[in-house]
């Protein structure tokens, strides 16, 4: 244990697989009680049994975040059987795309719906407990595509440059009791989402070549940042968006400083 977060209370949403299982994973190692949320009952019957394998308190519930009721009766039922919510993470998302001249509306919608609308409805649910104990914790996934989108991302870039400025709004709507409000961008994660270290060969390393530190990021790359922003230390932290991205175009061509010298 290397931050304690014992006797939190931490709601994860999209927790089933990839990063939101890892961010879950570290909040459990470090003590939180962690309520895990995604659509897919088989992945939360597998988190259960990970959880008892391992003695970790938490509750999994399924809920979809395009869903203002499943929210609010999960909500509901975390403040009522734990009594607190300190910490919210806004995980869930996905990421589908086509050129803006190609777009379907059920795409667009669907990456608005799920990776901004969700957010807010998630937060909408959880700030009264937050505001009732004068403290919280709101964690949520934007992007490095919202710092520099990519072609054929419109919908999911516009998605999560509007997590990062919902995410100011709300740091200054919930700044006067004392619940922080910020959001990370992670970079290039291998994970279902993006398959990115199955793609070919070549088409890897031009994707390598725009990191400053030339590696994949992993979930745990992310939940270390997590498991800090959530925690005591990082009380005077608000309305800020984390990059960890291992330095994606930190410089205009950061694979020069990996090439062997001439
Ligand atoms: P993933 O597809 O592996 O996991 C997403 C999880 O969200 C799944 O468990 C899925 O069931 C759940 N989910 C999807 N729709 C949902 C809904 N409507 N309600 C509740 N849960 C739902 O993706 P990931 O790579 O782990 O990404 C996690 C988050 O990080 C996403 O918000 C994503 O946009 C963001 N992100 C990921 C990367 C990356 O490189 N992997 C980069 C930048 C941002």
């Amino acid at each position: 244990m290397l931050i304690d977060l014992t006797g939190k209370v931490a709601i994860v949403t999209g927790a089933g697989r990839g990063i939101g299982r890892e961010i879950a994973r570290r909040f459990a190692r470090e003590g939180a009680t962690v309520v895990a949320l995604d659509i897919r009952k088989a992945w939360l019957e597998d988190i259960a049994a990970e959880w008892d394998r391992n003695g970790w308190p938490g509750q999994q519930h399924l809920c979809d975040v395009t869903e203002r009721d499943m929210i609010e009766t999960a909500v509901r039922t975390v403040d009522e059987q734990l009594g607190r919510i300190d910490i919210l993470v806004n995980n869930a998302g996905i990421a589908s795309g086509a050129r803006v001249e190609d777009m379907d509306d059920a795409v667009w919608g669907m990456n608005l719906d799920i990776n901004l609308s969700g957010v807010m409805r998630m937060c909408r649910a959880v700030i009264p407990v937050m505001k009732r104990q004068g403290a919280g914790r709101i964690l949520n996934a934007a992007s490095f595509a919202a710092i520099i989108p990519s072609i054929g991302g419109a919908a999911y870039s516009a998605s999560k440059a509007g997590v990062e400025s919902l995410t100011r709004v709300l740091a200054g709507e919930l700044g006067p009791h004392n619940i922080t409000v910020n959001a990370y961008a992670p970079g290039m994660i291998p994970t279902e989402m993006n398959h990115f270290a199955e793609r070919p060969g070549p088409e890897q390393e031009r994707l390598l070549d725009t990191l400053t530190l030339r590696r994949w990021g992993t979930p745990d790359d992310v939940a270390s940042l997590l498991v800090f922003l959530a925690s005591d230390f990082a009380g005077y932290i608000t309305g800020t968006m984390v990059d960890v991205s291992g330095g994606k175009f930190a410089t205009q061509m950061p694979w020069v400083a990996h090439r062997p010298p001439t």
